[in-house]
C-alpha cells in the first residue's frame, strides 16, 4: 500500500499483510501447506541461500501465510517486520539468542511470567547467557543492573501475574543511554492497547497463544523489531562482525535497519527451528481481524466485573491498574489509555480453603492455565500451579494463599457476575467453617 494515506489499526488488523491472491483470486489468505518451494533456476536458488534475493526456500525459514500474519503484526505494532515463531517462548528465545551469546548478558524486571523467569534465569544461563532480574519498578536498579557485557533490557507492558505496568520511557531511555535495545513482553495488552515501539521499545515479543488468538486454539508467538536500533554501533558483535554462522556475513553491514531480523531468520530460525505452522497463522490471521473490536469488549467486561468485587465482603483487596486506588493508575493512564488489559488478581478472604471453595463452586469460569480466551478464565495459584509450596514460601514468590487471577472473557457481564456470586457464597461458607475449626 504505497499511498500517503495512513490506515487505521481496525482496517490494518483486516487488510495487513493480505491482499487479494495474485494467482487464484482468492480474497481469505490461503494456507501453503508446502514444506518447500521451488527454484526458479540453479541461480535463483544460489541467490535465495546467499540472501540476495527474497522468497521462499523452506517453512521452518520462511511460508507464505506465516508471512502474512507477521506483515500484520509488524504492521499493528508499527514496526519494520516481524518474525512469527511456535510459542511465546520460542519468541523470546529467539529474540534473546539473536542478539546474545555465551558471556553475554540481559537485564530483566522480576515481575515476569513465571516461564520467562525461568527460561532466563536456568535455560539462558546454561547455555551461558547471564540474567540479573531487578524490581520492574526500581528504574535506577534497572540502570545499576547494565554491565558491559549486556545486550538488552527486557520487561513486559502489564507484568504477570503482578499487573504492574512498566514505565516503558524510563526503560527505554536507561537502555539506550547504554546502548542496548529494549525489549517488551506485549502479550497483556496487545498493539490495541499499547504500542511499545510508540514508547522507545526496540523489539516487541508476544505469546501470540493469549488475545491475538482470542479463541484459546493456538500455541503461537511473534517477534516485531522496529528497525530503528543501531545494531552496527559496536555493542552487539552478533550483528556488526563477520558471522561463522552464516559464511562471515557482516549482518549490519550487508542489511542496514534490517541486520536483526534477518539474522533471527537466517540464522537462529534456521539453527533452533521453532518456527510456526501455516496453520496456526492462517487461525491467527482470522482471529486478529477481530482484535480491535474484541480488546475494548474485554476491557468492558473486566471493568464490571472489577467493580462488582469491589463492593463485597469475601474480597480483601483487587490489583487491577485500571483501579483508581491502583498504585499503576497513572501508568495505566499513560501508556494504556484505552484501558490495563482485562486480566487481573484478587484476594479471597479466608485464604486457600476459601479459594478453592470459591473454584469449584464456578460454572461459566473455566478453571485452567491460560489467560486472554474470549472464554472468561480463572485460577487460584495456591492449589494448582504453586500447590507445592507452604503459605510462607508463597508470598516469596509473590503469589498469595488468598489470591485468584480472572481473564475476563466476551460473555454477558450479567452470567460472569451470577456465576461469581455462587463462587463468593461458597467461599464464605468454607471461611466461616475454617474460622469455626470444623
Ligand atoms: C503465556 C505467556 C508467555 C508464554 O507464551 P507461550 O505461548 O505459552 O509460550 C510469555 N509471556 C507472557 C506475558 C505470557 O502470558
Amino acid at each position: 500500500m504505497s499511498h500517503d494515506h495512513v490506515f487505521g489499526l481496525r482496517t490494518r488488523a483486516l487488510h495487513a499483510g493480505t491482499p487479494p491472491d495474485p494467482s487464484t483470486g482468492a480474497r481469505a489468505m490461503p494456507i501453503y501447506f508446502s514444506s518447500s518451494f521451488v527454484f526458479d533456476s540453479t541461480e535463483h536458488a544460489a541467490e535465495l541461500f546467499a540472501l540476495r534475493t527474497y522468497g521462499n526456500i523452506y517453512s521452518r525459514i520462511g511460508n507464505p501465510t506465516v508471512a502474512a500474519f507477521e506483515e500484520r503484526m509488524a504492521s499493528l505494532e508499527g514496526g519494520l517486520g516481524g518474525i512469527a515463531t511456535a510459542s511465546g517462548l520460542s519468541a523470546q528465545l529467539t529474540a534473546v539468542l539473536s542478539l546474545a551469546q555465551a558471556g553475554d548478558h540481559i537485564v530483566a524486571s522480576a515481575n515476569l511470567y513465571g516461564g520467562t523467569v525461568t527460561q532466563f534465569t536456568v535455560t539462558l544461563k546454561r547455555m551461558g547467557i547471564d540474567c540479573t532480574l531487578v524490581p520492574g519498578d526500581d528504574i535506577d536498579a534497572v540502570r545499576a543492573a547494565i554491565r558491559p557485557q549486556t545486550r538488552a533490557l527486557y520487561t513486559e507492558t502489564i507484568g504477570n501475574p503482578a499487573g504492574n505496568v512498566s514505565d516503558l520511557e524510563a526503560w527505554a531511555d536507561a537502555a539506550h543511554a547504554h546502548g542496548v535495545p529494549l525489549i517488551v513482553d506485549n502479550t497483556f495488552a496487545t498493539p490495541v492497547l499499547c504500542r511499545p515501539i510508540e514508547w522507545g521499545a526496540d523489539i516487541v515479543v508476544q505469546s501470540a497463544t493469549k488475545f491475538l488468538s482470542g479463541h484459546g486454539t493456538v500455541i503461537a508467538g511473534i517477534i516485531v523489531e522496529s528497525g530503528k536500533f543501531p545494531w552496527g554501533a559496536g555493542r552487539h558483535p552478533l550483528l556488526s562482525q563477520p558471522s561463522p554462522g552464516y559464511h562471515d556475513m557482516n549482518f549490519a553491514e550487508t542489511f542496514g535497519e534490517y541486520a536483526f531480523l534477518m539474522r533471527a531468520r537466517a540464522e537462529v530460525m534456521r539453527d533452533v527451528g521453532a518456527c510456526l505452522s501455516p496453520m496456526n497463522a492462517w487461525l491467527l490471521l482470522q482471529s486478529l481481524e477481530s482484535l480491535p473490536l474484541r480488546m475494548p469488549a474485554h476491557v468492558a467486561g473486566a471493568r464490571i466485573v472489577a467493580d462488582f468485587l469491589r463492593g463485597r465482603d469475601e474480597v480483601a483487596w483487587i490489583n487491577y491498574a485500571e483501579l483508581d486506588d491502583s498504585p499503576y493508575r497513572a501508568l495505566a493512564r499513560k501508556y494504556l489509555p484505552a484501558g490495563a488489559g482485562a486480566i487481573f488478581t484478587f484476594g479471597l478472604r479466608g485464604g486457600r480453603e476459601a479459594g478453592r471453595a470459591f473454584i469449584e463452586a464456578l460454572e461459566l469460569w473455566s478453571h485452567l492455565a491460560n489467560v486472554g480466551d474470549g472464554k472468561s478464565l480463572v485460577i487460584h495459584p495456591a492449589t494448582t500451579t504453586h500447590q507445592q509450596l507452604d503459605d510462607e514460601q508463597l508470598r516469596a514468590s509473590g503469589v498469595t494463599p488468598e489470591m485468584v487471577r480472572l481473564s475476563v472473557g466476551l460473555e454477558d457481564p450479567a452470567d460472569l457476575i451470577w456465576d461469581l456470586e455462587n463462587g463468593l457464597r461458597a467461599a464464605r461458607t468454607a471461611a466461616e467453617r475454617e474460622a469455626l475449626g470444623a
